[in-house]
Formats: C-alpha cells, sequence, structure tokens
C-alpha cells in the first residue's frame, strides 16, 4: 500500500500538477524550466552524542525551492520516513503555497531522519543545534527562514534560533519562525495553521449555504495542527464525530470533544488506550473504537486530512464516502486521487491554501522581529483572517469562473505569481 513511507516518485507526481497549470496560463518557457527543479538541496549529517556516550549520526536535508519572491521559507520535520525526495517535494508545495497567499518568500523544507519519540530531551536538543549548525550557511532571515513541522514545535525552534545566534554572535530572530514568544516567537503562531484551516472551510462552506452545526467532520490525525483545528471547529459548532493518531481511529455519531482527547493524549498516547468516559473525563458518550483507516472511509460532510501525504491514494480513493475533502497536511492525497475525486465532484479545500495558516503567522513573526514590534494575539488572528479570506475568496471565484478544482485555481494563482516575478528578474539566475 503506497502510505507515508513510499516517496518514490513523490516529487514527480507533485511537479505533475504544474503541466497543466502552465498550459492553461501560458507560462514563459523560462519560468516553466525554473520551476520544475529546487534551487538548492542541502544533504547533512548530524552527529549527536547520546546520553549512553555513543554516538549517532542522523542523516538531514535542506532543500531551498525557490526564492524569487523572497527569501527561503518553510518548517523542519524531524520523523524516520524522511528522504531528500520528500523534503524536495515539500519544499515545492512551500514554494507554491506562499505565492498562493501572497507572501514575500520562496519555498523551503528541512528534515532529519529520525524518530524523535525514541530521543531524550537533552539528545533532542543537540540534535536541533547540531542540524542548525549544519545548515547555518545557508539560512539567514534574508535567505531561508525555518520553522516548526511534523514533530517539531516551539521549544526546538527555541534551542535553533539559540544556536543560531551563537553562530552569528548576535541576536537574529528573524532567521527562524515559531519561536516561544518569549524568545521573540508571535502570539498566536501554535494556533495558526489549524485557525487557518478553519477560516477557508468556514468561506467556503457559507459560499455553499452550509451551516457548521449542519456538518459533520472526520479528521485524521491529532498533532498540533489537527487539535487547534479541531478545538476551534468544535467552539464554532461543526460536528466531529471521528478523529485518528497513526495508531488507531475513534468514531462518535454523538460527536467529540477534542479538549479531553488531549488532556488524555497527554496521559496515554494513543487513542485506543484512552478513557473516554469517567467521572473525571467526557470524550463522548458512545465511542466506537475504528481501525485507523476506516476513517477514510465514514460516510461525513468533511473529511480533514491531517496527517501526512499520500494517504488517499488509488488503492482507497474508491472508498472515501464524504461530501468534501479539506486538507491540512501537505500533499495528502495522490494526484491519481486527486483527478478521481475532481471527475466524481468531490470538491477538495486543496493543502496550498487550507493549511497556510502557519506560514502567515510565521511571516507576521518575521515582520515582527525585524521591525522590533509586538503585536496582540488579537493583531495577529485579525491579520491571519482578513489576508485568507481575500486570498481565499480570489482562490474560490477563480475556480468558478474557469469551471476547475480549487487545486487548479490555487496553483494558478501562486504560479501566476511566482512566474511573473521569474520573467521580470530576467536573467533567470
Ligand atoms: N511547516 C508549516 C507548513 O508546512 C509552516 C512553515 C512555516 O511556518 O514556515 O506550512
Amino acid at each position: 500500500m503506497p502510505g507515508q513511507k513510499d516517496h518514490a516518485n513523490l516529487f514527480d507526481d507533485a511537479r505533475s500538477r504544474l503541466e497543466e497549470v502552465f498550459e492553461a496560463i501560458h507560462v514563459h518557457g523560462d519560468a516553466r524550466e525554473r520551476l520544475k527543479q529546487p534551487n538548492l538541496a542541502m544533504q547533512v549529517s548530524v552527529p549527536v552524542r547520546m546520553d549512553d556516550g555513543s554516538l549517532r549520526v542522523f542523516p538531514g536535508w535542506r532543500v531551498q525551492y525557490n526564492n524569487t519572491l523572497g527569501p527561503a521559507k518553510g518548517g523542519i520535520r524531524f520523523h524516520p520516513d524522511v528522504s531528500q525526495e520528500e523534503v524536495t517535494t515539500l519544499s515545492f508545495w512551500m514554494a507554491v503555497k506562499c505565492a498562493v497567499v501572497d507572501l514575500p518568500y520562496g519555498g523551503g523544507k528541512g528534515g532529519v531522519k529520525v524518530d524523535p519519540k525514541r530521543l531524550s530531551k537533552l539528545e533532542l536538543e543537540r540534535l536541533s543545534r547540531g542540524y542548525v549548525r549544519a545548515i547555518a550557511d545557508i539560512m539567514g532571515p534574508d535567505r531561508d527562514i525555518p520553522a516548526p513541522d511534523v514533530n517539531t514545535n516551539p521549544m526546538v525552534m527555541g534551542w535553533m534560533a539559540d544556536e543560531f545566534d551563537h553562530l552569528a554572535r548576535g541576536k537574529v530572530p528573524a532567521a527562524i519562525t515559531g519561536k516561544p514568544p518569549a524568545l521573540g516567537g508571535s502570539l498566536g503562531r501554535v494556533a495558526a495553521t489549524g485557525r487557518g484551516a478553519l477560516h477557508v472551510l468556514d468561506l467556503w462552506a457559507s459560499r455553499e449555504g452550509r451551516k457548521p452545526e449542519e456538518t459533520t467532520l472526520a479528521i485524521q490525525g491529532f498533532g498540533n495542527a489537527a487539535y487547534h483545528f479541531a478545538r476551534l471547529a468544535h467552539e464554532r459548532g461543526y460536528r466531529i464525530v471521528a478523529v485518528s493518531d497513526s495508531q488507531g481511529a475513534i468514531y462518535s455519531r454523538d460527536g467529540l470533544a477534542p479538549d479531553p482527547i488531549m488532556e488524555q493524549k497527554t496521559q496515554h498516547q494513543r487513542l485506543h488506550e484512552m478513557v473516554y468516559c469517567d467521572d473525571s473525563v467526557c470524550i463522548a458518550e458512545n465511542v466506537e473504537k475504528l481501525e485507523r483507516d476506516e476513517l477514510l472511509s465514514l460516510e461525513v460532510d468533511i473529511l480533514v486530512l491531517a496527517a501526512l501525504e499520500n494517504q488517499v491514494h488509488e488503492h482507497n480513493v474508491d472508498q472515501v464516502q464524504a461530501g468534501a475533502v479539506l486538507e491540512i497536511a501537505n500533499g495528502p492525497v495522490t494526484s491519481y486521487a486527486d483527478e478521481q475525486l475532481e471527475a466524481r465532484r468531490v470538491p477538495v479545500l486543496p493543502d496550498v491554501l487550507a493549511n497556510t495558516g502557519g506560514v502567515i503567522v510565521s511571516y507576521y513573526e518575521w515582520v515582527q522581529n525585524r521591525s522590533g514590534e509586538r503585536w496582540a494575539e488579537e493583531e495577529v488572528n485579525a491579520r491571519l483572517a482578513e489576508r485568507l479570506e481575500y486570498q481565499s475568496r480570489l482562490v474560490l471565484e477563480r475556480a468558478e469562473r474557469e469551471e476547475i478544482s480549487y487545486r487548479k485555481a490555487a496553483y494558478r494563482q501562486g504560479i501566476e505569481r511566482i512566474a511573473d516575478a521569474i520573467q521580470l528578474r530576467g536573467n533567470c539566475q
């Protein structure tokens, strides 16, 4: 089964979406050539002294896909399945998504092939610092600005920012985003990806005349983005009937409460091992356990994909029964599966629009760091809402006007902006 481990052809699959866009918007040959390959891919190996005194060396990468619109921007992933192919693909998606929401950034991504759950806190800190030492030469506020991604968080960004400051012999807070607020991180950054996805869903739902309380959601994944999305969607009135983690899924027709799930997750780790309802906690009255991938075939209004790439593919797309799909993860639907959903007229709110909340607030963090300002959380959230509503509306209206999928409309919007900038710069550097 092609799943998260299988990155063979991931990049080819991702960039295959470019051809249709190039034709549709008449992209000049120079820009076509430039956009087919990353600008720079750096492979590193990160030595880490383990707590028991032994030395382990972890492979890592940083890929800068494009820097025409601005410095490369994108997160760093710690995961046992990370590969250069995956990081390159993720950097490509970053380039597209930054352009879709009109940020002055190119796209980048980093990753280390490691299972961070098997490291002690000190080992994780040494790894984070070692990774920054390895890629420091290509980083900087005007070159490449890392941020959190799968299995990295503000604590990891804090160590990385501290390491970069040591190397730079000064304070360079704008070199990394997603830092803890005490180290110059933006308020609102932690919840931003989930909050942004909810704005996109809300905008689409209101155009469709669909009310939150009449809309059921099944959410694949319960990491940072998924949790904050679930929390805010629940507050807004959407009914979350299922969630999954990497081991299993839970379902309740009555609706699940995200906060007790999160509280339980910190104690029990796995959804299947949680206490669902007793005197002290109640996730829902009637919880049913499901196999992890059974969640994908539930008959819900919206299937929310918030785990990893390649989750809906040629072998399971036929089982998807949801009325629409919201992509919070990067690349959760393969291009083949996407075509099938399009043919079946299942709308997909695509990653390059729906998960941009995180990078948008990273941009606000960078702006605050560069100007020495600190914005209130309400201001950050208001700016996020305003930008996303404006850019999403452009995408949704374009899709209607040109009678294309939301993904095609988003790609056209993003690639048009990058391709224009490539042409205007002229030298194709
Ligand atoms: N890792 C996030 C993403 O995939 C955020 C990147 C950033 O903030 O730079 O969009």
